[in-house]
């Protein structure tokens, strides 16, 4: 029976996109029920750590990093309460995380006094800053403007590239070949990350995703990014999606964080 280690979850308190009633000792509980899954990462995301909801979903501290400053230690108490309480359940199987975003003068959403207490940094886009321009520009514009920016967030010190595809994937017209997911498996390689795949909202490239990181060495992140009880631990698609590529788990270079 293989055993999976969950790299990337949310809790209510500090995703304000997460079901409530889902909290550290949810994922405590689930690890001691389940017979698949024997540790979790809790990475919550640094938009929700550092800011309020209004001003996290206006996405404006991506092109105006200073907001992300004067936010700083308001998020700081936050993150430092919070890990505090995941890591007093780190003998159930928990560790510490986060999920963080690239701003565009190139700092992650995270205060570097904190790296040394976490399990695992995600970084993901879920946004381009403003600079790279809107949404509106043609897929070939989308997909070199979308390229820089993940180049930047995989240098950026982070050690997953969180669901690599999901947001360029979701653009109007664009249509993503095999030939990109290459080429970001090549910079996971360069840069000495892993790869996530991840089962909150699936992308088509998974299965080649999954033959490129085991033909180039990188280490694969199985990521359910619960956000929903129903997500919970629930490596179905993952599990599906190496039936479909004809491979076992055992072919794999799962990524895991030392010590967890
Ligand atoms: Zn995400
Ligand atoms: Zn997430």
């Amino acid at each position: 029976m293989p055993r999976f280690f969950d790299c990337h979850v949310h809790t209510c308190d500090l995703s304000y996109c997460c079901d409530d009633g889902i909290t550290v000792s949810t994922y405590a509980e689930a690890v001691r029920r389940s017979d698949e899954v024997d540790g979790v990462a809790i990475t919550n995301h640094g938009f929700a750590i550092y800011f309020p909801p209004d001003l996290a979903w206006s996405w404006r501290y991506m092109a105006r990093p200073e907001i992300w400053d004067e936010h700083r230690e308001w998020g700081n108490r936050r993150l430092a309460a919070h890990l505090a309480e995941v890591e007093e359940a780190r003998d159930q199987g928990l560790c510490t995380g986060i999920e963080v975003e690239l701003m565009c003068d190139g700092r992650l959403t995270l205060d570097d006094r904190f790296r040394d207490r976490l399990s695992v940094v995600i970084g993901s886009v879920h946004v381009l800053p403003e600079q790279f321009g809107d949404q509106e520009l043609p897929p070939e514009a989308l997909l070199e403007a979308w390229w820089q920016h993940t180049a930047q967030l995989a240098a950026a010190g982070i050690d997953l590239l969180g669901h690599p595809f999901r947001w360029i994937a979701g653009r109007k017209g664009v249509h993503l070949d095999d030939e990109w997911v290459r080429r970001v498996v090549l910079l996971a390689k360069q840069q000495g990350i892993g790869l996530e795949i991840n089962s909150h909202q699936v992308v088509d490239n998974d299965v080649a995703l999954l033959r490129l990181c085991v033909e180039q060495g990188v280490p694969l992140a199985f990521g359910t990014d619960a956000h929903r009880r129903e997500e919970i631990l629930d490596f179905s698609y993952h599990k599906a999606l190496l039936t479909r590529a004809g491979m076992t788990v055992d072919e794999l270079t799962l990524w895991r964080p030392s010590g967890c």
